[in-house]
């Protein structure tokens, strides 16, 4: 049976990268609003998402977890959010169709407002001021009223991510994501003949498809609708703590904030406050591992967070580098596995392969993103184990945030449109180009036989 912490006990903890208010009466009051506020989602939709992870972690599904690294309080506009959702749907359906492969949809999204960072101020001109942690926490403008840490903020997030999940629950629900309206998604869409001209031949094939299924009389439900979950950093342990509810059906913790939550890189530490709130939670999550993570350092949390190595529990995102993951994935791969523990292994090839452009952009190569995921497809193949999805910060826009791909970016570009407050995101063209990518990987791996025949859409 679990039992969620107090607050007083996880503060105890001494939790890193949290904000620091100036008013201890501010914060209880937000903090019990936010308690009697409704659920942002249910229990048993968890449960719905932690069963899929279950076959993205045994081979017969794949993650295709993206969105804003931080998205903000301005972005809360229906033509952002429709944008996000095009994106990450056209990737679906290139891994579903061109690999074969259920694809199991979650967004970094309506609770994705809070950033670790690895510098507490920041100083321009000669001025330092507290570093921006996200519009959680404080405001990216560079001003001492704006970056001063305010719990009201927490408020505008439950506010934001509930209006982003109603939008989210309308568009995937609602006709939007019927498969037959596919290509008016991306009527104005991508910038280049190499990617457009594959995705417009896999389209007209899906279309033809499932003209030949209509008319021989199957309409299925999954030709119109999404199954669409959220996923964040569960960073801010009093905001993670407010939206934590004991379920009225099993009597047992959920965070109600989001469908998966992960524990980032730099917040993992076992005993941690973070470790210790997320383990007593009965929604799956997932656990970042960049370089400084070892077999050693590893296996004990995984242990602490799934104990009863519950089917879809874990999903592990590695974010190595792509110089780094071919040497040290493989040996917490090969140790995890030796515990029997069937976690779902998730390659983040962003977050390692972050580096200033000569003109003071922090910015990230195509072929760098498409190095790790290479890297990340040949442990799995060298090992023999299930490349369990990837995990990558993108948007709907056409933004010049990361160099390289099909339209060939270079550093000259970034300026043009560079709108992300934290870190560069793969515009439409580049995040479709790597869905092309990875489905070629997926296509090409050996696969036994199944009875999974959802399309899962
Ligand atoms: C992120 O996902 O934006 C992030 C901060 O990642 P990591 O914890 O891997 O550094
Ligand atoms: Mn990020």
């Amino acid at each position: 049976m679990k039992t969620v912490p107090s607050l007083e006990t996880l503060r105890a903890l001494r939790p890193v990268q949290q904000p620091t208010y100036d008013s201890q009466g501010q914060v209880d009051e937000v903090l019990a609003q936010l308690r009697s506020r409704p659920p942002l989602v249910f229990a048993g939709e968890c449960d719905a998402l932690k069963s899929k992870i279950a076959e993205a972690s045994v081979g017969r599904a794949f993650v295709l977890q993206g969105g804003d690294c931080a998205e903000t309080f301005d972005s809360l506009t229906a033509s952002s959010i429709r944008g996000r959702l095009r994106v990450l749907l056209s990737m679906a359906i290139v891994l579903t169709y061109a690999a074969e492969v259920p694809v199991v949809k979650i967004g970094r999204i309506a609770g994705q407002f809070a950033k670790p960072r690895s510098a507490e101020s920041e100083t321009r001109d000669g001025v330092t001021l507290p570093a921006y942690r996200g519009d959680a926490v404080n405001g990216f403008e560079f001003t001492e009223d704006s970056r001063r840490h305010d719990p009201g903020r927490l408020l505008q997030v439950y506010n934001a991510s509930a209006a982003t999940l109603n939008l989210v629950r309308a568009f995937t629900k609602g006709g939007f994501a019927d498969l037959r309206s596919m290509h008016s998604w991306n009527s104005d869409f991508v910038r280049t003949a190499q990617v457009s001209k594959r995705y417009e031949q896999l389209t007209g094939e899906i279309n033809r498809a499932l003209a030949f299924m209509i008319a021989c009389g199957v309409d299925d439900e999954s030709f119109r609708t999404v199954d669409f979950f959220a996923s964040h950093e569960a960073l801010l342990i009093d905001y993670e703590h407010s939206l934590t509810r004991i379920d009225s059906r099993t009597d047992t913790p959920y965070n109600v904030g989001g469908h998966l939550l992960w524990i980032g890189d730099r917040t993992r530490q076992q005993g941690g406050a973070h470790v210790e709130l997320l383990k007593n939670l009965r929604n799956p999550i997932g656990i970042k591992i960049g370089p400084g993570a070892t077999p050693e350092n590893i296996l004990p949390v995984l242990d602490d967070l799934d104990p009863d190595q519950e089917p879809g529990r874990l999903t592990v995102i590695s974010r190595m580098g792509k110089s780094k993951i071919r040497d040290l994935l493989p040996p917490i791969v090969e140790a995890v596995e030796s515990t029997g523990r069937k976690v779902c292994w998730i390659c983040d090839p962003m977050h390692g392969n972050t580096f200033s452009s000569a003109t003071g952009y922090k910015t990230r190569s195509f072929s760098d993103v498409a190095d790790e995921v290479n890297g990340f497809f040949d442990v799995h193949a060298t090992l023999g184990t299930w490349p369990g999805g990837i995990h990558i910060e993108l948007t709907g826009d056409d933004v010049t945030e990361c160099v390289g791909g099909a339209t060939r970016l270079v550093e000259a570009d970034l300026s043009h449109r560079y709108e992300t407050l934290c870190d560069p995101r793969l515009n439409r063209t580049q995040s479709l180009e790597l869905a092309f990518l990875v489905a070629d990987r997926l296509s090409g791996i050996e696969r036994p036989a199944t009875d999974f025949v959802s399309m899962d859409f």
